[in-house]
This record gives structure tokens, sequence and C-alpha cells, in this order.
């Protein structure tokens, strides 16, 4: 690890090729994401991160953390020229997907046939999806500076310049040099966010006081390429679909029973995980170690500062029970890429103040329609109250029979 003290601007400009455009703080599938999108469209692009992603290869366990990828992550990542590797590396498409109450046994299904599609999505590896984009980043020409911590950020005149902490670079970057600035600041840098603490964003939101625990398991009956979703009084269990035949477990508890199922042996676990599943698909017979993650809501109350944006975890953070984290901040590298490239062809600044309000004016309304979406659905489940579950069953049950409702709510959580 090599430490990079910060030069004038006009040394590192000698040395330097194009100033840069955008910086990009956070590699995580958001941020390289949107690093490779804004470098694909033009924009002489860097990437910061605290720490590289740990190289993929099949013959790895497959990750603990996967995510549910929706169409429309899979069209940007399609875009970006990374989809086919990632489809190809290992993925496993899903087609149905049933939710049911363990209070009142409603259930609604959606189905991929019904909606005129092929597939409802992909369950994929966190690492591969990263891995894969940091692949593709050197041979779009992003600038990796890796490890890079942003320790302040100051506007000076028409751009913002970073100071950092320590910068080690790729070959591409030796001949960069100087201060690093750019005409635009872009954190991805996740939940944490360090960066939008420094741009002194506030943020709302709740601690459900849950945690999420994730593992891969072995059941009795095959998963039929299906995400099944059983919610109980104390949050929800998915079983997700992995390529091998496993399935991986998000299960919701509050922290105090989460402790407890975290502390069992192998055998109680399965257990205990084959009646929250209410052995749907048979007895649980084996799995992988677990892990856990803290839930929260968490919204940033603007995306935008001076020559500065939020996307991703660092603007919103979700219950994984909708399984919308990811696509959500893709969605916002979609939407942040085609607002820059609008306004250089109208000839303006990219970070000009109502280009960025422009982003984030769009992606702030719809991420926090769907953040409180999924809230709500959170607090509607957890209804315990004899009459109020009554009343869930009966909107579950007439909702699964309402067919346009029904594709309406498919076709936004595909993002189409
Ligand atoms: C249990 C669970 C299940 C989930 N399932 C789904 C799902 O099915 N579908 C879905 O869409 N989403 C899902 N999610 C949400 C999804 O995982 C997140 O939304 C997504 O990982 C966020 O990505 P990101 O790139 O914004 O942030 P992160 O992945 O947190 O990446 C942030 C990056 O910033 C870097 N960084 C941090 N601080 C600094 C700094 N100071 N300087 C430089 N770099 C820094 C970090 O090293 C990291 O690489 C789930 C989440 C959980 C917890």
């Amino acid at each position: 690890m090599s430490t990079t003290s910060l030069s004038t601007r006009s040394d590192g400009a000698r040395r330097r090729g194009p100033s840069l455009d955008v910086a990009v703080v956070g590699g995580g599938m958001v941020g390289a994401a949107a690093a490779l999108a804004l470098a694909r469209a033009g924009f002489a692009t860097a990437l910061l991160d605290a720490r590289a992603p740990a190289p993929w290869q099949v013959t790895d366990e497959v990750d603990l953390r996967v995510v549910g990828l929706a169409p429309s992550s899979i069209a940007l990542l399609d875009e970006l020229g990374v989809w086919a590797s990632i489809r190809q590396a290992r993925s496993s498409p899903y087609a149905h997907m049933h939710v049911w109450d363990a209070e009142n046994g409603a259930a609604i299904d959606f189905d991929a046939a019904t909606e005129h599609r092929e597939l409802l999505g992909y369950i994929v590896e966190n690492n591969l999806v990263q891995w894969t984009l940091w692949q593709a980043l050197d041979a779009a020409g992003v600038r990796r500076l890796c490890p890079a911590e942003v320790r302040g950020f100051e506007v000076r005149e028409e751009r913002i310049q970073l100071d950092l902490l320590h910068a080690e670079s790729s070959g591409v970057d030796q001949a960069y040099g100087g201060p690093l600035s750019a005409r635009l600041l872009v954190a991805a840098d996740g939940a944490g966010s360090p960066l939008r603490q420094l741009a002194g964003i506030a943020t709302r939101g709740r601690d459900y006081t849950q945690r999420a625990i994730v593992a891969h398991v072995v059941t009795e009956r095959a998963h039929q390429k299906t995400a099944w979703q059983r919610f109980l009084p104390s949050g929800p269990l998915a079983l997700l679909p992995l390529a091998d035949g496993r399935s991986s477990i998000v299960w919701s508890l509050p922290e105090d029973e989460a402790q407890q199922v975290l502390a069992l042996d192998d055998a109680g676990f399965l257990n205990a995980l084959g009646v929250a599943s209410d052995f749907r698909l048979g007895r649980i017979t084996a799995t992988t170690p677990r892990a856990a993650f803290p839930l929260k809501l968490q919204l940033a109350e603007r995306y935008q500062a001076d020559r500065f944006v939020l996307l991703g975890d660092a603007a919103h953070a979700v219950h994984p029970l909708a399984g919308q984290g990811v696509n959500l901040g893709l969605r916002d590298v979609a939407e942040l890429r085609d607002t820059l490239v609008a306004a250089r062809e109208a000839g303006r600044d990219i970070a000009a103040a109502q280009v960025l309000r422009r982003y984030a004016r769009r992606r702030r309304s719809a991420d926090t329609l769907d953040a409180l979406g999924f809230d709500a659905l959170a607090r509607i489940y957890a209804w315990q109250a004899p009459p109020l579950v009554a009343a869930r069953g009966l909107g579950v049950r007439v909702l699964d029979r309402l067919a346009p409702l029904k594709r309406r709510i498919a076709g936004h959580a595909a993002g189409l």
C-alpha cells in the first residue's frame, strides 16, 4: 500500500491525460456499474475503492451474498457487455414466485408465462457481478484507484477536488499523478456512506431491529426454479433457487431470535429452518456456514449537493423482502448516465445544479415510493391481531385473482 501525497493541480495536469469528468467512489455492484456505464458513454471516469473485490472463480463455493436481478438490471448489465459472462459463469434463472402467509395461508403467485416473459429474473452472486464489472473497467478506460479512501473534498471553481488517504492505481493510472479532481463526484460507497456524511446529507428511516440470516441449503425436494417466500410473524423467510439445485435462504428475524438461530448447531438450525419454511421443499438436509446482516430502512434526504450525487445503498437502503436493493441502485445508474449524456448533448456542464437536480428528483421519488412500499409490506405482515390477519388474508386472496393489478406489480418489480 503506498501513500499518495497531494501535489498541486498544475503538477498533476502536466502528467495526466484528459482531465476527469467523473470520480466514482465505491466499487460495489452499483458503483462499478456506474463507472463502466459512464466510461462507455464517453465520460473520462475514475473508480476509487478502499478494497478490490476478491477474484471470482467457478471452483469457489457460491458466495453467501446473492441477489435476485430484475430484467431492468439484466438489461443494463447486458448493455454494458458483462451480462453474458455473468450468466454463463454461474446464475440461476427463475420463472415463478410463490409468496404465502404463515398465519392465514393466503398465497400469491407470480409466473413469468402469464406476464408473457420467459423469466422473472436471475439469482446471481454479488461477488461474481462485482468481479465481472471490475474486469471490464480497464478496457473501457476507467482509471482504477485502489486502495483509495476519500478523506474530504472541496469544490473549486468548476471542479471537485478529492483529498485521498492513500491511493494505489492500476498500470493505467501510474501516469495520472497529482490531486484527484473531477467535474462530478459520485458516491456509491454503501449504506454507511462516509461521503454522504462528509457532504452533510442527513438520512431518515428506521432500524428494523432485525437481522437477515443467509446460508445455502440442500432441500429434500427440488426448488423448481421458483423463488419461495413465507411471511412469518417474526419476519419473512425466502428460499431462492441456486444453479446447483440448492436454495439460498434470506431469513429475517428479530435480533434476539436471530442470535439464537445463529447459535444453534447445524442439526438444530436445519430443523428450525424446516419448521419456518413449513417443509415446503421437504426437509432441509445440509447447510453452509451462516452469516447475518442488520436490516434498516434508510433514505438520504437529498441525492445531490454541489458537484456531488449519491446512488445505490448510499442513497437508499431497503428491507430485502422484495429483493430490490441493487435493482434500485442499477436504475439510479441508468438514470444518472442518461441525464449526464443529455446534459452533454445540450452543451451544458454535466454537474450543473439543474442537471443533478433532474437525476435526484427522478430517482429519489421512485426510490422513496418503492422503499416505503416495502416498509408497508413489512408492517402489514407484522400484524398479529386476528381481525387484521384475516383482512390481510382476504386482501392477498383478492389480489391473487386480479390479473391486471398483479401484472402491474410484476412489471414494476421487473423495472419495465
Ligand atoms: C441479506 C440481503 C439480501 C439482499 N438481497 C437482495 C436481492 O435479492 N436483490 C437486490 O436487488 N438487492 C438485495 N439486497 C441489497 C443489495 O445487496 C444491496 O442493495 C447492494 O449490495 C448495494 O450495493 P452498493 O454497490 O450500493 O453498495 P455496497 O455493496 O455496500 O458497496 C459499497 C462499496 O464502497 C466501498 N467503500 C465504502 N467506503 C469507502 C470509502 N470511504 N472510500 C472508498 N470506498 C469505500 C466499499 O469497499 C464497497 O466496495 C440484499 C441485501 C441483504 C443484506
